[in-house]
């Protein structure tokens, strides 16, 4: 048994320093990006290779509720990336990745380790040929299975991009970019709906992974996403500090129109009143009566891709060896996605400015973090 004394750091242990900058305004920064991936073959044809990703590096998780068309569409317009769910059928993928303008450039096909998303893909993939991104994710990066599917997936399909995971440290983060990977998805228990650390006790912190695995990517010329675990727009521009190459959103894009979900409408009896009738008493000169006041309250159900939930939904229940490790909870419907994305990047700008970065690119080398014991006032939360 070992121990590791190093402190390990959370978005929440954490906040940005601010400097003096030259930067007059957040209109200026930059947040797209263009990334060159490390195995990656494009078939190119007398083209020269000037980036394989141009965009914003904001993903969709491949959630019911997230990584839906609708999601893929909207986000894509925006210059953002979506990992598809993977429940869709092989005819709506062939049609989709068939005629969606954004779908080559900002969308990823996602798939398991078994051999029927082996034959699933092939079929996708012949049947559509414009995939250029392959999610291939798993609970569990760390098994020798895992690697070697990867690995079989890279033989087979020198030109996909193939994003990885997830995983928590550098020595898998090397392995798997070593084994074909381009990008490797990072966060194992950080995320909104997710149990895996009550019910395993396993995890790692989620900025201190970020920080890790992207030195580890950097060096072997690869790239990783921050995988799960972001609350706010703060968050999201504390993983890219901490060298961040994408950052994966689920509970923070959820609840939105694209992501498909009933909508639920629940009604509750508010701390206000409103008269009913003035009632005129012989012995007392007014009374007035009032009725409580009730306002309603819109949801969206939202649920991890281990939950009873998602099992039940997908494959008929749980199977009796597994236990669930993801929740089931109810988001506030929060209307376009649009608007979600213009405060998201807002923040993203606004801390770019505090910190003096120009570019997004240049976020971690303007970052100088500071553990803290609390990030901010909850009086009014
Ligand atoms: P969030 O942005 O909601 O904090 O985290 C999203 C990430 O949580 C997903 O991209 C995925 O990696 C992870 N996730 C989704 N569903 C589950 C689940 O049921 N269990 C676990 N352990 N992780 C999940």
């Amino acid at each position: 048994m070992n121990i590791e004394n190093d402190i390990k750091l959370d978005y929440s242990s954490v906040l940005l320093r601010p400097k003096r900058s030259t930067l007059g305004s957040r209109k200026e920064v930059k947040l797209t990006r263009r990334h060159i991936f490390r195995n990656y073959k494009p078939n190119l044809v007398n083209i020269q290779r000037e980036y394989d990703f141009g965009g914003v590096p904001i993903m969709a998780s491949n959630m019911d509720g997230v990584g839906t068309f609708t999601m893929a569409e909207e986000l894509g317009k925006l210059g953002l990336f979506t990992c598809l769910v993977k429940t869709y059928s092989i005819k709506e993928l062939v049609e989709f990745f068939n005629t969606s303008t954004i779908a080559r450039e900002h969308v990823a096909y996602s798939m398991g380790i078994t051999d029927n998303d082996a034959s699933k893909f092939r079929a996708v993939y012949a049947g559509s040929n414009s995939i250029k991104y392959v999610c291939i994710d798993v609970a569990n990066g760390y098994s020798e299975r895992f690697l070697n599917y990867v690995a079989s997936i890279r033989e087979e399909y020198p030109n996909v991009v193939i994003i990885a995971g997830n995983v928590v440290t550098s020595d898998q983060t090397q392995e798997l970019l070593l084994r074909g990977a381009d990008i490797i998805k990072v966060g194992i228990g950080p995320g909104s709906v997710c149990t895996t650390r009550i019910q395993t006790g396993v995890g790692y912190p989620q900025l201190s992974s970020v920080i890790e695995c992207a030195d580890a990517a950097h060096g072997l010329g690869g790239h990783i996403i921050a995988d799960g675990g972001c609350t706010c727009p703060g968050d999201v521009a504390k993983a890219f500090a901490g060298g961040a190459d994408f950052v994966m959103l689920g509970g923070m894009l959820a609840g939105h129109d694209e992501g498909g979900g009933e909508i639920i409408t629940k009604t509750y009896k508010t701390d206000q009143v409103k008269i009913k009738e003035e009632v005129v008493d012989t012995e007392y000169p007014k009374v007035l009566e009032y009725n409580p006041v009730y306002e309603e309250k819109h949801f969206i159900q939202f649920y991890g891709m281990s939950s009873d939930a998602a099992n039940t939904k997908h494959f008929g229940g749980l199977k009796d060896y597994r236990a669930s490790e993801g929740r089931e909870v109810l988001v506030p419907y929060r209307g376009p996605i649009a608007n979600t994305i213009q405060d998201m990047l807002g923040g993203l700008r606004s801390a770019c400015t505090y910190v003096g970065a120009e570019k997004l690119k240049h976020l971690p080398k303007c970052t100088t973090f500071i553990r803290c014991q609390d990030t901010h006032n909850r009086v009014y939360e």
